[in-house]
C-alpha cells in the first residue's frame, strides 16, 4: 500500500505528520518528494548511502567552428532562447527545433543534471529523495525518479509513505499517482479550506482515496467545523483533529519527530490518527 501525506501549500504540518507516522511503522519505505525543499532527512537524520545525477532535461549547445550564423535557429525557436546565434541557458527548454533546422549541423543536445537522488539509511527505515538543483526546471521527473528508487527496497510488500509535494503542479500529480489513499493535512483558515478543496479535486482526478485531519484544529475552531462539514458533504472522512501545541516547535528544533514527545498533545493526536489508517488497512499493511 502507498500512503501520501499531502497538503495545499507548504507549511500546514504535512511533515510533522509523516515523520511521526515513519517511526510508527519504521518498517515502511519512507519517501520525500518535496524535491525542491526536501526536509525529512533532518528529521529522521541517518547515513546516506547511495546517490546519484539525475539527468531530467536536455540544453541546445552551438558549435561556433561550424555555424555559419544563419540564424534559422533563432526564428524556429519558440522559447526565444537563442540571440546572437548564441544559445540562453535558461531559456532553453530543449525541443530540439533548432537542431533540426540548422543547415551545418552545428547544434548538438546535450544532457542537462537537474538533480542528485539520494537513499538515506536512517533509525525509521530506507528514506528515498532527492535534491534538485535551484533554477532547474521537471521536478515532476524527479519525483518519479525518488518514487522508482524508493521501490528498489520494497521487499516484502512493505507500506510506503509519501511526504508529498504541497500544491497541485506537476510535482504534486507525480507524488499522488499510483498511490491508494491520501492523508490531505489542512489547516483551519478560509485559504487552507480553499487549498484543500483544490488538492481534493486532483485527488479525486488520480482515483486515490482521500482521508483528512486538521492540525492546529483550536486555532480556529469555527473553520475547522466547517471544513468538517464539508469533509462530510464530500464523503471525505476526517481521521482526527490536531491541536496547537508549542512543543511541535521545540521538536522542529531538536530534528525529532514529535511522538517521541510523551506528553505532547499532537503527537498523541497524531498516534491516534495512525492508529485509525492501521485499523483502517490492516490487511494491506505489512
Ligand atoms: S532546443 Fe528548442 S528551446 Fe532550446 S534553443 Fe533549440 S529551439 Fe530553442
Ligand atoms: S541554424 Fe546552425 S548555422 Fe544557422 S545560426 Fe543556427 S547554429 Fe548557426
Amino acid at each position: 500500500m502507498q500512503l501520501v501525506v499531502i497538503s495545499g501549500k507548504g507549511g500546514t504540518g504535512k511533515t510533522t505528520v509523516t515523520a511521526s507516522f515513519a517511526y510508527l511503522n519504521k518498517e515502511s519505505i519512507k519517501v520525500d518528494c518535496d524535491v525542491d525543499a526536501s526536509n525529512l532527512n533532518i528529521v529522521l537524520q541517518g547515513e546516506d548511502i547511495e546517490s546519484s545525477q539525475f539527468i531530467g532535461a536536455k540544453m541546445a549547445k552551438i558549435n561556433k567552428g561550424k555555424c555559419i550564423k544563419c540564424g534559422r535557429c533563432a526564428s524556429v525557436c519558440r522559447f526565444d532562447a537563442i540571440k546572437d546565434n548564441q544559445i540562453i541557458e535558461l531559456k532553453c527548454e530543449g525541443c530540439a527545433a533548432c537542431k533540426v533546422v540548422c543547415p551545418v549541423d552545428a547544434i548538438s543536445l546535450d544532457d542537462e543534471v537537474t538533480g542528485e537522488t539520494i537513499i538515506t539509511k536512517t533509525d525509521a527505515g530506507i528514506l528515498s529523495r532527492a535534491e534538485m538543483i535551484v533554477g532547474a526546471e521537471g521536478s515532476g521527473k524527479l519525483v518519479t525518479e525518488v518514487r522508482k528508487n524508493a521501490m528498489k527496497y520494497q521487499k516484502d510488500n512493505e507500506l510506503v509513505i509519501l511526504d508529498g509535494t504541497p500544491g497541485i503542479g506537476c510535482a504534486v500529480m507525480a507524488s499522488i499517482t499510483g498511490c491508494d489513499v491520501a492523508l490531505i493535512v489542512i489547516e483551519p483558515t478560509q485559504s487552507g479550506l480553499n487549498d484543500f478543496k483544490r488538492v481534493l479535486s486532483l485527488i479525486d482526478h488520480f482515483g486515490v482515496t482521500p482521508l483528512a485531519c486538521i492540525n492546529k484544529y483550536d486555532i480556529n475552531e469555527e473553520m475547522t467545523l466547517e471544513i468538517e462539514k464539508y469533509c462530510e458533504d464530500e464523503s471525505v472522512e476526517v481521521l482526527g483533529r490536531i491541536p496547537f501545541d508549542p512543543m511541535v516547535q521545540i521538536a522542529v528544533n531538536e530534528l525529532k519527530p514529535i511522538i517521541c514527545y510523551e506528553k505532547s498533545i499532537a503527537g498523541e493526536a497524531i498516534k491516534n490518527i495512525w492508529e485509525k489508517i492501521n485499523k483502517k488497512y490492516k490487511e494491506e499493511i505489512v
